[in-house]
C-alpha cells in the first residue's frame, strides 16, 4: 500500500479538482481529507456518512459551581480573558491550567475538550476518512494524524493498493503531520509569484522531511515566463513537473456540477490529469 499527499502551499490553486479526479481514477484506494479546517473534497465526492466520532482534545477549564466561593481570583488572574461571572467561555480558553493551580478552595478542574469530528463515508469512488475541526479549536496536526492513521487501517483491511490524501494548505503542523511517512508528495501550484513562493516553502518541508516530490503546474498557460521559473527551480532542485494543466473553463463548470473534471469532460485538462495519474503510480512503484 503506497501513500501519496497532494499539497499546494497555500488554497485556491486546484488542488481539490486533481484529488477529485484521482479518486475517479485510482483503482483499490481510500481516500482521506487532511484539510481538517476546510475541508472540500467531499464537495466534489459526494459522500455518505457510514460513522461518526468525536474528536477529544486539548483541555478547558470547567468550575465547580458548587465549590466555588466567588472570590474572583481566577477571573483576574486569566489572561485570556475567558472567565466571566465564575464560568469559563471554551472559546477562548487557553487549557493553560493557571485558574485551577490558584482557586484556593479546588473549585476548577481542567477537562478534555471536544474539538471535532470525523467520519468515515462511501462514495461512488469508495472510502473517505474526512473530519471537522469544530470552532477556533487547535491540534488540527493531531486530527489530520487520526484520518490518516484511519484510512491507512481501511486500506489494510480490505488490501487496497494506495491512499490518496487531500493535503491541508500552508507549511505548518497540519501539513507535517499529514506528510511524515508519506510514499510522495504532489506538489500543485500556479504560475503567479506567490504560487512560486509557496511552492518553494512546501518544497523545502518535504526535502527536510525526505519524502520525495512531484510537481504539477495547473493553469500553466496564464503565465508561461512564470511556468519556466517553475520549471528552472524544479531543474535546479532536482524535482520532476510531472504535469502542465492547463487553464479550461471546464474545470469549473465540473465542479458547479460537483464532478470530478475527468468524468465532466474528456477534453485537454482530463489528459493530462490522466497522464499525471500514471506519473505518480510509477513514481509510488519506484
Ligand atoms: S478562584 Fe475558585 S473560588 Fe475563586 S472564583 Fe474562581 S473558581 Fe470560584
Ligand atoms: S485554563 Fe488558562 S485560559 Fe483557561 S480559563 Fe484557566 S487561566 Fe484562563
Amino acid at each position: 500500500m503506497k501513500e501519496v499527499v497532494i499539497l499546494s502551499g497555500k488554497g485556491g490553486t486546484g488542488k481539490t479538482s486533481i484529488v477529485g479526479s484521482f479518486a475517479a481514477l485510482a483503482q483499490k484506494k481510500v481516500l482521506a481529507d487532511c484539510d481538517v479546517d476546510a475541508a472540500d473534497l467531499h464537495l466534489l465526492l459526494n459522500p455518505s456518512i457510514t460513522e461518526e466520532n468525536e474528536f477529544w482534545s486539548g483541555q478547558v477549564a470547567v468550575i465547580d459551581d458548587e465549590e466555588c466561593t466567588q472570590c474572583g481570583l481566577c477571573q483576574d488572574v486569566c489572561r485570556f480573558d475567558a472567565i466571566k461571572d465564575f464560568r469559563v467561555d471554551p472559546v477562548p480558553c487557553e487549557g493553560c491550567g493557571f485558574c485551577s493551580h490558584i482557586c484556593p478552595v479546588e473549585a476548577i478542574t481542567m477537562k478534555e475538550s471536544l474539538s471535532g469530528h470525523w467520519f468515515i463515508s462511501d462514495t461512488k469512488y469508495g472510502h473517505l476518512v474526512h473530519a471537522r475541526l469544530g470552532i477556533a479549536q487547535e491540534n488540527s496536526g493531531k486530527l489530520v494524524a487520526l484520518v490518516r492513521q484511519q484510512a491507512k487501517q481501511i486500506a489494510k483491511r480490505d488490501g487496497l493498493d494506495f491512499i490518496i490524501s487531500d493535503g491541508p494548505p500552508g507549511i505548518g503542523c497540519p501539513v507535517i503531520s499529514s506528510l511524515s511517512g508519506a510514499n510522495l508528495a504532489l506538489l500543485v501550484t500556479e504560475p503567479t509569484l506567490s504560487g512560486i513562493h509557496d511552492l518553494e516553502r512546501v518544497r523545502g518541508v518535504c526535502h527536510h522531511f525526505g519524502i520525495p516530490a512531484l510537481v504539477c503546474v495547473n493553469k500553466y498557460d496564464l503565465n508561461e515566463d512564470n511556468t519556466h521559473q517553475i520549471e528552472n527551480y524544479c531543474l535546479n532542485q532536482g524535482v520532476e513537473v510531472a504535469a502542465r494543466v492547463p487553464f479550461d473553463n471546464t474545470v469549473t463548470e465540473a465542479i458547479v456540477q460537483g464532478l470530478p473534471v475527468v468524468e465532466y469532460s474528456p477534453g485537454r485538462v482530463t489528459q493530462e490529469i490522466e497522464s499525471l495519474w500514471q506519473h505518480v503510480t510509477r513514481a509510488l512503484e519506484q
